[in-house]
């Protein structure tokens, strides 16, 4: 229904189920980027000619675009970056610079991307602090019979994904949100699942920060979000340094400009903000509920057709997950599965999925993962369950090949 409007989708005629990875842009979004450097191509916030006016005006728009779209209370709390990992690394160093001390504890999930648990790690380090993590149960959820007891007085910052990019699990950020608060400890929640798939409103859940990628929502690779509260933005320090950032500058030092432009250094991805903005437009066309409906619709045809080959494994099911199925094979290696998925035009990804920990936890080294979004048709997922079917026919053991009996 949603197909004949992404180019790519129609040129190749793949069953695109790697959405996690990222997703595929819509005519619009190009359209408006080519508009951008046809048009109206200059820097913003320097020139006083009218093209720079004009960029500039485009690109603030994009701000207020983005403001209303996740129902931030201020445009001065929308930070453009480059995606979720420059998010959460700004905010590892600034954030991590304002409040961690030596001994206190930044708590995560055991299931994070890598870029939520590095720059985590690395801020440790630096302060000689320590990680801690949530338990998970044996269905891959974050355990709340002890949650309470995770959020103690020594920890200064809690950060976790929304929806996991492994498992698709939907954690249950409002009620730790909650817990944190008792205990005035800030939230991050990394979006890049869930900004674009289901409607996040960042007053109703009231995180402190969100972090996103564009391009996991059809926006252009190499943008995405920072939302802060303005009372921690105004707080931190910046974490890189270069024009626009600065009010004076002399040889010895310098002053910030005003938020949000103090994290913002250095000529922005300008076109890539505007084709985020023509994004977000053409998702709330079609209606962010149903964009979680379809992808829902899609997520559950695609559990049960899995759930009906006996040779698949899964991993990571539980009650509340979206749009991700991570699986295993017992007689292939996920590179073999997705390899010959490919032959067939089907596109999905296999190995750890930057989430080596929880490939520990499941004590599998690598699966192979199945995302959906709102664009794909059940016929996807039909050439993917055929696929496999082929992938198991290569790698069963056959009749003739076994040892006749009483072989030699
Ligand atoms: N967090 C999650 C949950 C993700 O799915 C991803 C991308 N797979 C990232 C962080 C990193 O996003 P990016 O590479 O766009 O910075």
């Amino acid at each position: 229904m949603y197909k004949s409007d992404f180019p790519l989708l129609q040129y190749t005629n793949v069953a695109w189920l790697d959405n996690a990875a990222t997703t595929q842009k819509p005519q619009v979004v190009l359209d408006k980027m080519t508009e951008f450097y046809t048009h109206y191509n200059a820097n913003v916030h320097r020139g006083l000619y009218t093209l720079s006016v004009q960029a500039t005006a485009l690109y603030e728009s994009a701000r207020g675009t983005v403001q209303a779209f996740i129902h931030a209370g201020a445009p001065e709390e929308i930070i453009f970056t480059s995606g979720t990992t420059a998010g959460i690394n700004l905010l590892a160093t600034s954030l991590g610079e304002l409040l961690i001390k030596p001994g206190d504890e930044i708590l995560l999930s055991p299931m994070e991307h890598h870029s939520n648990l590095v720059p985590w790690q690395l801020l440790a380090k630096r302060k000689q602090a320590k990680l801690t993590f949530f338990d998970l149960t044996s269905d891959t959820e974050i355990d709340l019979n002890t949650l309470a007891g995770k959020i103690t007085d020594r920890v200064k910052i809690i950060s976790l994904a929304h929806i996991s990019n492994a498992a698709g699990t939907v954690h249950p950020i409002k009620q730790i949100i909650e817990l944190a608060h008792k205990n005035h400890i800030p939230v991050i929640i990394d979006g890049a699942q869930s900004v674009g798939h289901v409607p996040v409103n960042v007053q109703e859940l009231d995180c402190d920060f969100l972090v996103w990628s564009g391009h996991k929502m059809c926006g252009p690779t190499g943008t995405g979000v920072l939302y802060g509260k303005k009372r921690w933005l105004e707080q931190m320090e910046p974490w890189q340094g270069g024009g626009d950032m600065i009010k004076e500058v002399t040889l010895e030092q310098a002053t910030w400009n005003e938020l949000p432009y103090k994290f913002e250094a250095g000529t922005p991805n300008i076109a890539g903000v505007i084709g985020l903005a023509a994004a977000i437009e053409y998702l709330e066309k079609i209606g962010i509920k149903k964009i979680e409906r379809v992808t829902s619709e899609r997520y559950h045809y695609l559990l049960t057709s899995l759930q009906q080959l006996d040779f698949i494994k899964l991993h990571g099911v539980n009650k509340i997950n979206h749009g991700i199925v991570s699986f295993t094979m017992d007689i292939a290696h996920p590179h073999d599965i997705a390899q010959i998925l490919d032959e067939h035009n089907v596109a999905v990804r296999a190995g750890h999925h930057c989430c080596q920990p929880l490939m520990h936890i499941w004590q599998v080294p690598a699966t192979t993962r199945a995302s959906v979004y709102f664009y794909n048709e059940p016929e996807d997922i039909d050439k993917l369950i055929n696929g496999l079917k082929k992938v198991y026919d290569t790698f069963r053991p056959h009749p003739e090949s076994l040892p006749c009996k009483g072989g030699r």
